[in-house]
């Protein structure tokens, strides 16, 4: 089961959208200065890893996904994504527990603001790490004539968090340190669990990967890709 490691960026658009500043501009002095320093500790505390596995589909049905070993994951807007897949990646990323442990000190001398920015700071940097294997396996798969799909996590559409509990199995968790709560959370909490398909594409074809939220009426949901 191949392990990455991959340094995530720290977009200062990200950031600033994050913070409520939506045209990318940070204007308070004491803030950039706060960021600044930040933005060099978080590069020392973060753990970047992420493991991957490849599975088989063995068959794709209305809101089931079968896969070799006998492994079915439920969602109806996945298995509709999934519909042209042959395979499947299954994939475990983290930046650690360091972040976590920072903003736990930044509590205690409640200092609440930079804790809120410490946090913000590792959400943006764990969902790059993923944002960027993505692409990297775009690019590797594009090669071998194929495409990756949209990509889906445990707890966002209509994917049950509780799904989470089988993904772990079909991934070596232990390989980057990641454990699953009772209650269906990973720790460390900034992780990130999911999945996306490899659809055949023959040269010259003009194959697209389909997006559920483009017939979805759920405008005001937050994982909306339209
Ligand atoms: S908008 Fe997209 S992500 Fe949100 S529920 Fe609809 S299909 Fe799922």
């Amino acid at each position: 089961m191949p392990v990455v490691e991959i340094q995530p960026n720290l977009k200062h658009d990200d950031l600033a959208r994050l913070l409520g500043s939506p045209k990318g501009r940070i204007a308070s002095n004491s803030l950039n200065k706060k960021l600044k320093h930040w933005k060099k500790r978080t590069r020392q505390i973060i753990r970047p890893r992420l493991v991957y596995q490849k599975h088989k589909l063995k068959k794709v049905s209305a809101g089931i996904i079968q896969l070799d070993g006998n492994y079915r994951l439920k969602s109806a807007k996945l298995s509709r994504t999934l519909r042209r897949s042959k395979e499947i990646i299954c994939f475990l990323a983290t930046i650690g527990a360091g972040i976590e442990k920072e903003i736990k000190l930044l509590m205690g001398q409640k200092r609440l603001g930079e804790a809120y920015l410490v946090d913000a700071m590792g959400s943006i940097m764990v969902e790059d790490l993923v944002e960027q294997f993505q692409s990297h396996m775009g690019e590797h798969y594009r090669l071998q004539g194929q495409l990756v799909g949209l990509r889906f996590s445990p707890g966002y559409c209509d994917w049950p968090v509780t799904e989470q509990k089988k993904l772990f199995k079909l991934i070596d968790c232990q390989k980057v340190g990641v454990e699953l709560t009772d209650s269906c959370l990973m720790k460390p909490r900034k992780s990130i669990s999911g999945v996306f398909g490899l659809i055949p594409c023959p040269e010259g074809k003009d194959l697209r990967t389909y997006n559920p939220c483009a017939d979805c009426n759920k405008f005001d949901c937050p994982a909306r890709r339209s």
